[in-house]
């Protein structure tokens, strides 16, 4: 059964990990590395069942490939999930044991922080191996990442504009905010810089007020986010929000922003929005600015040049956008078609080598 899942959606390896001193359960999914090795965050989570987080690391390290490979990245797609409850159940040893079990790997994979897990734990896991990004700041590393998480999404947008309005300034636009959470509020900042209209909220008070003060945001309640008239719609909370219920309610002319996983069902509600005329900027490359600042600490972290790079998104979201257009597609679609693009290509250069070095031998022998 799992071989045959594998062998279906293109996995190389799945690592079941457990050490009994510490309680360990995790399980490391590499989907694919033609482009490099794989990178993915490591969620801790107390799932109901072997069988649910089995699910979920396949879903998750499957979406890495296509996010790194999107976003221009070298890298493949992996994940890792720990089965318990971060709150609880967390201690070094356990992650010290999962380190070891990275390490083991050899480079093939190499973890990083997600829900549940922190900068301490990635600290620990780096007691045993090299192989983990989103480390302490103090061992040369990138530190906090939704600023530059919202930098991407801040370019994903201009280039959004310039596609529904023609140029990419986003002066006197309103732009309509779900969450005022860490990437919202440094989104916010380089929004209210450029002169843009915020409409914000958030279930935590607090946060809702730090984004009405600083930049004169109006604020409404979370129920009504959806109907604001504005230009644009940055969901920046939760994921599944794009659906039967909230698609209908939208007035805006496109939808950008950082969270994952914003359309409940891709293909349907992709082609609802298409149908209402609004542009959706796919999630994954817009929230690339992440992975493309963590997998930079791979190269010895500098951040001019991860933010180089994350500006490149800009150019990425053009693609998605000329795809869609070439192809009549929906743009989610057209960012997966990218993302195989990328991977085809490489498997083509990784072939032809290989033949010619095959040529070479038999010549020689
Ligand atoms: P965060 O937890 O700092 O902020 C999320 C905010 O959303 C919180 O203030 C929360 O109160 C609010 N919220 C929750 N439910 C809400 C609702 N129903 N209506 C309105 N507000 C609600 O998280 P973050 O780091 O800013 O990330 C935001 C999103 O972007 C998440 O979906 C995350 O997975 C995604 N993302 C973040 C990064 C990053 O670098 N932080 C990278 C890639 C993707």
């Amino acid at each position: 059964m799992l071989f045959e899942a594998m062998e279906k959606e293109g996995f190389e390896q799945v690592v079941f990990c457990q050490d009994e001193v510490s309680g360990l359960k995790a399980i490391i999914a590499i989907h694919d590395t033609t482009l490099g090795p794989a990178l993915g965050g490591c969620r801790m989570w107390p799932y109901e069942s072997e069988e649910e987080a089995l699910i979920d690391v396949l879903r998750l390290a499957k979406g890495m490939t296509y996010k790194n490979a999107a976003a221009g990245l070298n890298l493949g797609g992996g994940k890792t999930v720990i089965i318990g409850d971060p709150k609880q159940d967390k201690s070094e040893a356990m992650f010290r044991a999962l380190g070891r079990y990275v390490e083991s790997l050899n480079g093939r994979y190499i973890i990083a922080e997600d829900v549940g897990t922190t900068v301490q734990d990635m600290d620990a896991i780096h007691e045993e191996t090299d192989y983990v990004t989103g480390i302490s700041e103090s061992f040369g590393a990138s530190g906090n990442p939704s600023p530059m998480t919202a930098r991407g999404v801040y370019v994903s947008m201009k280039r959004s504009a310039k596609e529904v309005y023609g140029n990419d300034s986003l002066s006197g636009k309103t732009v309509a905010i779900q969450g005022c959470g860490n990437v919202a509020y440094a989104l916010s900042e380089l929004l209210y810089q450029e002169g843009a209209k915020l409409i914000v909220t958030d279930i935590h008070q607090e946060a809702l007020e730090r984004s009405v003060r600083q930049f004169s945001a109006e604020a409404v309640k979370p129920e009504d986010i959806y109907r604001v008239k504005a230009d644009i719609f940055a969901p920046c909370a939760l994921g599944g929000i794009l659906n039967d219920q909230t698609i209908p309610q939208l007035k805006v002319k496109i939808v950008c922003g950082s969270a994952n996983n914003q359309l409940l069902e891709t293909k349907k509600h992709g082609q609802l929005l298409q149908e209402k005329g609004i542009l959706y900027a796919p999630d994954y490359i817009v929230n690339s600015g992440g992975v493309i600042n963590v997998a930079d600490e791979l190269k010895c972290y500098h951040p001019e040049r991860a933010m180089k790079k994350i500006d490149e998104i800009y150019e990425q979201i053009g693609k998605v956008f000329e795809i869609a257009r070439d192809e009549k597609i929906i743009p989610a679609l057209a960012a997966d078609h990218l993302a195989e693009k990328r991977i085809q290509e490489m498997l083509q250069v990784k072939s032809t080598f290989l033949a010619k070095e095959h040529s070479l031998l038999t010549r020689r022998v």
